[in-house]
């Protein structure tokens, strides 16, 4: 809730004549010029959330007022190829420009690909590969300065639904990514669940045909090397003997060419297989589908109708949500992390 403007500036406490005046005289400008705007003071503490989700092509950084509504927003190009210290630093960087907007944020939350090892700290998992085996919550502790939450860039995106978005007052909630690749999330209560080995959710590379493609991670027949969009992409090719995008696809499907329309069954096929294991074994509240083969209507139809077919039940009334926050939601969750969760 936004309390009355009142109260302290964060950094009023110290004079100007100390080694930090100019900053702190920036933070007093800012903060007095939040509370002309009306946004959230608590005891003298403006409570702002930044966040910022590491992603394989952007890293994007949010900074959440009280209320969560967004009062800054940047994005800049992730340049993986540069490497884990390039990433690190761009980071901090960019941590350190939304510092201005965020006064008395002590906490940042950082979403990224693959999960924090239980038994080593390091990151596994990650298709943003030179992540792996490094401790990246200690290197951005040390490069941003404060406090930090790292947390599966999925798990993100379902708190931020579960919070903010589709699934708003569902307490189980699956959340599924299907894009580039294919990850997933669970939130119970309005929390992300990491779970013991913190792959809780990671439908992506559960199997679905062990004499299924080879998949990145090792195994074979993996969801994602049936769901990606680069999967269905494939799939379409070796029907048609063309490339063509997942989008245009769907529509030569809609315009009934044979081709497309038997890729485009396949995948909702299997989308029905690969959800149904989980409401097998979850039954959660809510399932809400993100990334941008989610776009595809089909999905909340036929795809719903298999999800149907193949759960070990008469019924399926578990809602199948569409995403109410876009792209937007990695970066949100990540916010929401940093405070309550
Ligand atoms: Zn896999």
């Amino acid at each position: 809730m936004s309390a009355a403007p009142t109260g302290r500036c964060p950094g009023a406490y110290l004079t100007n004549s100390s080694p930090k005046g100019a900053g702190l005289n920036r933070m007093c400008t800012r903060w007095l010029r939040l509370r002309r705007v009306g946004l959230a003071v608590d005891d003298g503490v403006v409570s702002f959330r930044m966040g910022i989700d590491l992603g394989g092509t952007k890293i994007e950084g949010v900074v959440l007022g009280a209320s969560d509504e967004v009062v800054v927003r940047r994005r800049v190009p992730t340049d993986a190829v540069r490497g884990y210290d390039h990433i690190v630093a761009t980071v901090a960087e960019l941590a350190e420009a939304l510092r201005d907007d965020a006064p008395g944020c002590s906490r940042v939350g950082v979403g990224t690909p693959g999960a924090v090892s239980v038994r080593s700290g390091f990151i596994k998992n990650s298709n943003t590969q030179c992540l792996n085996g490094r401790d990246l919550a200690t290197d951005l502790r040390r490069a941003i300065g404060c406090d930090l939450v790292l947390e599966n860039d999925a798990n993100c995106f379902a708190l931020a639904e579960v919070r903010l978005g589709a699934a708003r007052d569902h307490e189980v909630v699956f959340g599924v990514i299907l894009g580039t690749g294919v990850g997933g999330g669970l939130v119970l209560s309005g929390h992300a669940h990491a779970g013991r080995q913190r792959i809780a959710g990671e439908w992506g590379h559960h199997r679905i045909d062990p004499d299924g493609p080879d998949c990145y991670c090792g195994q074979r027949g993996c969801v994602e090397a049936y769901l990606s969009g680069p999967a269905f992409e494939r799939s379409y090719e070796a029907l048609a003997g063309e490339t063509l995008p997942a989008s245009a696809i769907v529509e030569r499907a809609r315009e009934n060419d044979s081709h497309a329309r038997e890729a485009l069954d396949t995948y909702l096929d299997r989308f029905g297989w690969a959800l149904a294991n989980v409401i097998n074994i979850l039954d959660p509240d809510a399932v809400v589908l993100g990334g941008g083969m989610s776009n595809i209507d089909e999905l909340y139809s036929s795809g719903r109708d298999r999800v149907e077919r193949y759960i070990f039940s008469d019924e399926l009334v578990t809602p199948i949500l569409r995403n109410q926050l876009g792209d937007s939601a990695g970066v949100l969750g990540a916010a929401l992390l940093g405070v309550g969760n």
